[in-house]
């Protein structure tokens, strides 16, 4: 495939935006392709290349690239009306009650504007309701380039920065711990429950390979979080509105934390973030309560008119029966391939995400096939060889996966994440042909 283009665009981004890209997960090698357009579930590159895309913005576009006519309309008109106005607008409102309509654990939500503040209003508020200052989060979750939660070391030990430009102090306030271990869960709540303001997690791992939670496992962190009166906070930027539809995980996993933080699919593609809760907590946001939190965009008309509208065409609409049961289907090819081509790797992700994860220790003399998705089953003959927390995702062969992603994939036309541990989407756009079409390029990939 020709990519002159867009190794001359990159020429000219290198010598005026760090690495390119304004943001670093973009920085492909050899180098990035830059889109000129999407177009379904297809993007185009700038020297007119086609690829099929299951990066979806890395998960905003449930949709994918079409915007329906409704959402269009609705966009469209807010667009005549002016973009923002630094006074309430009617959307916000509209939203708002979508969300607390369908989220479990959603009485009250603030809107910001990307999930990084979402994740850092959720700790400071955390913070701010319990008095205490640690945090807990998981090896290999993400939240966001927030200061609190940009750490690394030991489980259960004080965290050090993982960024150049954190100070160590912040970093001590956040402890880890490996995701799906109950025990280590229980064992720090036991020594020091009484000084944690909250847990944070993804409910599942998406930015680390998609890791779901075994049985019991995000029950065990609410129980432990409301006997020693943390919060329990789940991070569902990515999850929110994509695993288990309009519930979300916590619906689909039937554990309602205190707070859940959001973005992507809620703005339809535009910027947004929301921190949604408990009336009680969320109400401790200003002007209500002492937790200051602010923002200029926050609430845009225009991100919430795009976010209110798609989830409205969701909901009426067989978005989720649609890319989830393609999903299955994916998933389940990918399955078949592996056991005949690779079978020490695994097929990871649920609904309408999806990944390979190249572990190199896994199961090549077992009898017996995984069901992609079956992680949190312990009768599946591969349980023992899921990934199920950082340190097995560790394992992975992430060279063999760049090859996989470019040009493997890439020259066949599929456009994958460029690394290993970020999950990929399915959207609405997508169809069987084209799931038949990524089987057919991974087999020759594989
Ligand atoms: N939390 C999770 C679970 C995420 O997946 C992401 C982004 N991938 C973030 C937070 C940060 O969101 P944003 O990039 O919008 O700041």
């Amino acid at each position: 495939m020709n990519r002159e283009r867009s190794r001359n665009l990159y020429d000219r981004a290198l010598s005026v935006t760090p690495g390119g890209v304004n943001s670093p997960v973009r920085a492909v090698r050899p180098h990035p392709f830059f889109v000129k357009r999407g177009d379904g579930a297809h993007v185009i590159d700038a020297d007119g290349n086609r690829y099929l895309d299951y990066v979806g913005g890395y998960g905003p576009l449930l949709l994918g690239h079409d915007l329906p006519q409704s959402v269009q309309s609705a966009l469209q008109s807010q667009l005549a009306d002016g973009p923002m106005y630094g006074a309430p607008a009617e959307v916000e409102v509209e939203l708002a009650e979508f969300v607390t309509r369908h989220v479990p654990s959603v009485e009250m939500i603030r809107f910001v504007n990307s999930g990084t503040e979402a994740t850092a209003s959720a700790v400071r508020l955390a913070r701010g309701y319990t008095g205490r200052d640690k945090i807990v989060v998981m090896q290999g979750g993400y939240h966001g380039a927030q200061e609190s939660t940009l750490v690394q070391g030991a489980a259960g030990r004080t965290s050090e920065p993982s960024s150049s430009g954190i100070p160590a102090a912040f970093a001590e306030e956040t402890i880890t711990l490996p995701f799906n271990d109950a025990e280590a869960a229980r064992e720090l709540f036991e020594e020091r429950g009484d000084e944690i303001a909250c847990v944070m997690t993804e409910p599942i791992l998406g930015n680390y390979a998609s890791v779901p939670p075994v049985d019991g496992y995000l029950e065990t962190l609410r129980e432990l979080t409301e006997a020693h009166g943390s919060l329990l906070v789940f991070d569902e930027v990515m999850t929110g509105f994509r695993i288990g539809g309009l519930q979300c995980a916590q619906g689909k996993f039937g554990v309602t934390p205190d707070l859940t933080t959001f973005a992507k699919i809620i703005g339809g593609g535009f910027p947004v973030g929301a921190i949604g809760g408990r009336a009680d907590i969320i109400e401790q946001f200003a002007p209500t309560g002492n937790v200051f939190q602010a923002g200029t965009y926050s609430g845009h008309p225009l991100s919430l008119t795009a976010g209110l509208e798609m989830l409205r065409f969701a909901a009426k609409n067989d978005v989720y029966d649609h890319v989830n049961s393609l999903g299955d289907e994916l998933r389940s090819g990918l399955t078949d391939i592996l056991a005949d081509r690779a079978p020490e790797y695994t097929v990871v992700g649920q609904d309408s995400m999806f990944k390979v994860i190249f572990t190199r220790d896994g199961p090549r003399d077992l009898e017996g096939q995984c069901e992609a998705g079956c992680q949190q089953n312990p009768d599946c003959p591969r349980f023992d060889f899921c990934p199920k927390d950082k340190t097995d995702v560790d394992r992975a062969e992430t060279e063999r996966w760049e090859r996989l992603f470019w040009p493997a994939m890439l020259d066949q036309g599929i456009f994958l994440t460029a690394n290993q541990f970020e999950s990929q989407f399915i959207s609405y756009a997508h169809t069987e042909e084209d799931i038949e079409e990524t089987l057919e390029a991974y087999k020759k990939a594989l």
